[in-house]
């Protein structure tokens, strides 16, 4: 029963495009209308019309000790009362920045920003002004934010839409995009070959979420950094997705190979909008006002992501936390496949610390030219049985999951034993 989510959802439609307000969220892809978030608790969503979802989900990434945790709670209502916004420098600034480099040494300067795609916009700029070159290259199916010359041939929403570009891109925002394909050191040569003192920087999603989840191969991302240093360009980690998530110490210090700059969003603010970049001195020193590369933000830094950012990552790196999840998160990968495919249902499932992905697929997923051939409508279907049982995976074929610390247990058991059902129910289709 979901009468007051689709009645909200009629509603919605009349006001704002599609009826959301960021396009995935409108279950489009998967065939159904969305459910309206009443509140939420732990690793659980609870809709208008009452129904409680395990959520593996989480915001897209952000929330690693579930919904509303009260130490959270407590920091962000704290900080509320001492003032929302300051626009001007204050000392949970400094705090935030300092547990980030405790666990990421390569960000030796950090710049505040509000989202994700604020830190891939400002993050290209800076390589571009570092190198005083033009180019860039991204890779097939990864995902960076909506900025124009990063939506070229991108993941995410434009994926799981099918939208090979974006209308109102102009051709002269993605003339300097070059597109290599991930796990393919081949691809990423010949563009340098052709071009390599015209590339500013190598931008990449260390493990790939934005395509289902994909990990890099044995000696991808080192692969990455060589030809880089080759050819004096840098090399750009965006973490947004991974900072925090498939390690603490990120994808570059799981993989042992240290970007030049990196991105991060997501799960350092703890559940309110948050982006950062940062890197190497002597590129960060470029940015205004030390340097002539202009980025600001009226609520940068702002003081309630501050405060929630801190506090999160002060739990999250706190009695085996991130392990447990971890845990937790590859006992759900193994599962989902072990149910699918002794049902016949030929599945590929990946886990990497708390984030894990699966694709109804025959054969390996390494790539974004791989993810065409899995079966998509299956997706739809266990998509949405596992919703009216209480399941909430990502509304996409395309999207990596998320597992956070109040997931572990009951929470957990729960979701395993509907997966178990829900996978029957999928042969009964
Ligand atoms: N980079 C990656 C890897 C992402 O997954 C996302 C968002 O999902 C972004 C950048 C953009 O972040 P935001 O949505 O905060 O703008």
């Amino acid at each position: 029963m979901r009468e007051k989510s689709d009645q909200l959802f009629s509603q919605a439609k009349e006001i704002f495009p599609g009826g959301v307000n960021s396009p995935v969220r409108a279950f489009g892809s998967v065939g159904r209308s969305p459910f309206y978030v009443s509140h939420a608790q732990g690793p659980y969503l609870w809709d208008e019309d009452g129904n409680r979802y395990v959520d593996f989900v989480n915001s897209w990434g952000p929330l690693v000790l579930g919904h509303a945790p009260p130490t959270v709670v407590e920091a962000i209502s704290k900080q509320a009362k001492l003032g929302t916004s300051y626009g001007a420098c204050h000392r949970l600034e400094i705090e935030l920045a300092e547990i980030i480099q405790g666990y990421l040494p390569s960000l030796e300067m950090i710049r505040f920003v509000n989202s994700g795609t604020e830190a891939g916009m400002a993050v290209i700029r800076l390589a571009r002004g570092f190198t005083k070159r033009s180019k860039i290259v991204k890779f097939q199916g990864c995902y960076h934010g909506h900025a124009d010359m990063l939506l070229a041939k991108a993941g995410s929403g434009v994926l799981t839409f099918g939208i090979p570009g974006c209308d109102g891109v102009p051709e002269a925002a993605v003339s300097d995009t070059l597109i290599a394909q991930y796990n393919d050191l081949d691809s990423v040569e010949v563009l340098f070959e052709e071009h390599g003192d015209e590339i500013a920087c190598v931008i990449v999603e260390p493990v790939v979420g934005n395509c289902g989840l994909i990990l890099p191969q044995d000696g991808f991302l080192q692969g990455l950094r060589d030809i880089v240093d080759r050819f004096d360009a840098l090399l750009i980690f965006d973490e947004v997705m991974t900072g925090f998530r498939v390690d603490l110490r990120g994808a570059q210090g799981l993989f042992g190979v240290t970007p030049d700059l990196t991105m991060l969003g997501k799960v350092i603010g703890g559940g309110l909008p948050v982006g950062a970049f940062g890197g190497r001195r002597d590129v960060m020193e470029l940015l205004a006002p030390t340097g002539g590369v202009y980025q600001a933000g009226t609520l940068s830094g702002n003081p309630l992501a501050m405060a929630a950012g801190a506090e999160a990552l002060r739990q999250w790196g706190a009695d085996d936390k991130f392990e447990q999840t971890s845990m937790a998160t590859k006992m759900l990968a193994d599962a989902l496949k072990e149910i699918a495919e002794r049902s016949a249902h030929p599945m590929q499932s990946a886990q990497v610390g708390t984030m894990f992905g699966f694709f109804f697929a025959p054969e390996p997923v390494y790539s974004f030219g791989d993810t065409l051939k899995v079966d998509k409508d299956k997706f739809s279907s266990f998509f949405s049985i596992m919703l009216d049982r209480g399941v909430y995976f990502a509304p996409s074929a395309f999207e990596a999951g998320f597992v956070s610390n109040a997931h572990v247990g009951e929470p957990m058991a729960f979701a395993l034993s509907q997966i178990e059902e829900g996978i029957k129910a999928l042969d009964g289709d």
